[in-house]
Parts: C-alpha cells; structure tokens; sequence
C-alpha cells in the first residue's frame, strides 16, 4: 500500500467517529487518495460538486484527523477526477513517520455532536433516553448493566456517545471507554496472538475503567473465546461497582450466545428502541437542520419524515441530500427537491431491491418453487431456502418483521426473528451458508 493510502486508512476510522453515518458513507468514504506532495494529501472527489461541497464542509475535519495521527502533513488538496493523472503520475514526496500510538485517537473517540441536547426525546425512545441520563448522572449506582437493543439507525450509538460527553463533564476523574464490540474482539484476538493469553494490556485497557461502553455486542455471537473474556470483564467490573452499558441490535435472550453471559446482561435494566412515529421524525429533522444549519422549510421537512418511516439514520441521509441538491441548483428546498433525492433513494431500495427479487433470487439459487419457499413445507430442503431468503430480505430491506411473515405465509414476527438470528449465526460458521448467501446477495443487487 503506497503512504497516501495508508494514511488515508488511518484517517477514515478517526473520521468515521467525527460525522454521521451518512456523512460518512456519502462524503467522506468516497474520496480517493491519490497522492502526498509536499506534505499534502490529495484526495479525490467523483466530481466537482462533490469536490466543492467536502471542501466547504468537511476540510476542517479531515485536516485536523491528519494531523493529529501526523503533524508533519501540511496540508489536504481536493481534485477531481479532470485534475487526477497529471497528480497520480507525480512521484510522492513525503514519506510517513510512524503514526502515534492510538491512545490519541482513542481520546476523542466519543462524538461531541452525540450529546443528550442534540437528541430529541419521544414515545419510541423515551426509556432508553431516561435510562441513559440516569446511569450519566450516576454510573454504577442504579442499572447496571444498562443493556439497549433495537433497529438499526435508531440512536443507540448516538445514546452511548451522550452518555460518554456526559460522564467526562459531570464526572471528569472516571475512566470512560467506549468500543465497538468488534474492537474489542479484534484487539482480545491480537492479544492472544502477541502475549499467548497473558494480555495485561488488553485486561487493563478495559478492566481499569469506571464506565465500560461496548457497541453492538451481536458481533461477539459466534466468538467463543471473546465471550469468555467479556464475561470475566463483566464480572470483574461489575463486583467493583463500575457502569457497564451495552447496545445490540436485538435483545440478550435472542443472541446466540453462552448462557452465563445472556443472564449477566439481563440483571440490569434491559431497555428497546423502535422507529419513531410520524411526529418525532418532523422533531428529529427540525432539530438536525437546526444544528446544520441547513435552511429547510417545515413543509419540506414533515414531507421527509412521511416517506421515510424506517430509521432515522435514512432520514438523515435524505435531508442531506436535499440540502446539497438545493445548493447545487441554487434553488430554495421544496417538495420536488425531495422527490428528487428520493429518487435514488428508492430506486436502490425500493424499486429495485425488493422482496419479491429476494425471492425470486433465491428459488433461483436452490432451484425450488416460489410457492414452496413461502409455504408451509417444513422438509429440510425448503427450510434452509426459506431461512437463508428471510435472513437475507431482514439484511437488504428495512420491512418490519411482521410483513416479512407475512409474505412467508403469516408466519410471526418471532419465526421471522428465529430464521434470522439462526443464518446469522451460520453464515460465520458454516461455509455452505456463507456461500449461498454471498451468492444469492450478488445475484440480487446485480443490475441486469
Ligand atoms: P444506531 O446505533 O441505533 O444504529 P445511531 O445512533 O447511529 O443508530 O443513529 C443514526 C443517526 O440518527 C445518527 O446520526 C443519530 O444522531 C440520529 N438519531 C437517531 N435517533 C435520534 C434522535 N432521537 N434524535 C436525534 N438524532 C437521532
Ligand atoms: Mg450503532
């Protein structure tokens, strides 16, 4: 990998805590490094507007993440693709010193922007929100562990980084960590790979902390020995009094995993998140144009929030995306504004991917009747089918469970759920479903 490269790698995951998800995935994630010339990064953009537009917005961030993992860069030049050969053929200049240890990045690790003001409070997330501020207020006092589970884009992370910005303000003398659970799989992994188990850095890392904080802990489904660590970590903290808090995407009794470690974290509070109705959306989209400072008509924004039900995080892409749409054509927001950021918003979603191609793909794939998949046969050959084509529709569309079942045949939304979790959990150790599903996913978002 050349040095651009490499330090562009570094820069991305030190990015990805500092914008939204969809900042992230639209802006950010599609620069290319080209090249270092003189000490500057060149990055580039897919074309001009999108040039303009990182620039104007997210420059400031992009060279303060350079900096801080190398002070010597001086700067971060963004092309576009008319500007690229002439850069790429330039021979690089400037030669990487060894990045800093992490612990810098990890300092700043916590979003400020996910703070408890910037989260809007309704029916769907109250609990959770309640919950939050009380752990904040007094970690390791009253539930613990605090463990939150819900849809994706439903402001779990956003929770657990205000609790974090919190925690530091109200309480600057506790040790905070924060870790997604991959991370912490990732480095209890190289641990046994560089110390053979006796990892004292890994254990003090996060056994010496007051508030311990791992994101999305499904990962950890499937990991034997990641669990045994995490269950000793538990236990460790827990007997001392310190705050764990945890996010998964479904609750403890549905993970696949060791019994001991579902019933540590159903001893404190277990608390769930759905998708907010219709009026906290529009407040959630008042809000975020607020803090953008994007200049968006109410109209424009209740329009948002009626088409788009299933997450926040998706709503937020859309009002990015009328935001810049209206800039580009240097017009006020309207509601055409949004039936043209739609557009491709459901043509990738919606119109192209759907149920009925997850389907149709599927019956393909195993070469069974459409009828079968979504009847009532329960042989093995027509289960797998089924369970592998539920698994995969939960994945590439965001349906509720319930109309899933429903076009197996009413089947619940607790078959639903089972069918799921259980490829979930195959798809990492069986290879066959791992192959079937890679395949069926390609066949189904392959564009004929
Ligand atoms: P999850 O971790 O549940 O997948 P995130 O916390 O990443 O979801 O949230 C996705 C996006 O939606 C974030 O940008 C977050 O700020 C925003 N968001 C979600 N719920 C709310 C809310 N109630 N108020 C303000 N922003 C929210
Ligand atoms: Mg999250």
């Amino acid at each position: 990998m050349n040095a651009a490269k490499e330090l562009w790698q570094k820069m991305l995951t030190a990015l990805e805590t500092e914008v939204s998800a969809v900042n992230f995935d639209v802006w950010i994630k599609t620069l290319e490094p080209i090249n270092i010339l003189d000490g500057k990064l060149i990055l580039c953009a897919s074309n001009a507007q999108v040039r303009n537009f990182v620039c104007d917005k997210f420059r400031p961030m992009i060279m303060s993440a350079m900096s801080a993992l190398n002070p010597y860069m001086t700067d971060v030049v963004l092309i576009d693709p008319s500007e690229r050969e002439s850069v790429a053929a330039a021979e690089e200049t400037f030669v990487i010193d060894e990045p800093e240890p992490p612990a810098r990045i990890e300092a700043n690790v916590l979003s400020p922007r996910y703070n408890f003001e910037s989260f809007v409070v309704g029916k769907s997330n109250r609990h959770m929100y309640e919950a939050a501020r009380a752990v904040a207020e007094q970690p390791g006092v009253q539930y613990n562990p605090l463990f939150i589970y819900g849809g994706t884009g439903l402001g779990k992370t956003h929770i657990m980084h205000a609790i974090g910005n919190y925690v530091r303000i109200k309480h600057p003398h506790l040790k905070v960590l924060y870790a997604g659970s991959e991370k912490f799989v990732n480095e209890y992994i190289e641990s046994v790979r560089t110390t053979k188990g006796k990892s004292s850095n890994f254990r003090e890392k996060y056994r010496g902390v007051d508030v311990l904080m791992i994101d999305d802990i499904q990962f950890i489904v499937g990991k034997q020995g990641s669990q045994e660590e995490m269950f000793n970590t538990f236990n460790e903290l827990h007997q001392a009094g310190k705050q764990l808090i945890f996010t998964s995407d479904r609750p403890p009794q549905e993970m696949d995993i060791e019994e001991r470690l579902i019933s540590r974290f159903q001893w404190g509070l277990l608390t769930d998140v759905v998708p907010p109705d219709f009026e906290l959306r529009v407040a959630i989209l008042h809000k975020k144009a607020q803090l953008e400072k994007f200049n968006i008509p109410g109209e424009v924004l209740s329009y948002i929030a009626e088409r788009v039900q299933s997450n926040v995080r998706a709503m937020e892409s859309i009002l990015n995306k009328v935001n810049f749409l209206s800039r580009l054509n240097e017009q006020e927001p309207s509601i055409e504004t949004v039936t043209e950021a739609l557009k491709d918003y459901s043509d990738k979603n919606e119109e192209f991917v759907t149920a009925e191609r997850v389907i149709y793909c599927t019956c393909k794939y195993y070469n069974v009747r459409s009828e079968d998949l979504t009847g009532k046969k329960k042989n093995r050959e027509i289960v797998e089918p089924r369970q592998v084509c539920i698994y995969l529709i939960t994945e590439l569309l965001s349906l509720p469970l319930a109309s899933i079942g429903s076009l197996f045949g009413g089947r619940d939304h607790t078959t639903v759920m089972h069918a799921r979790d259980k490829i979930a959990g195959l798809v990492q150790s069986n290879i066959k479903i791992k192959v079937a599903v890679s395949d069926i996913k390609e066949m189904v978002l392959k564009r004929d």
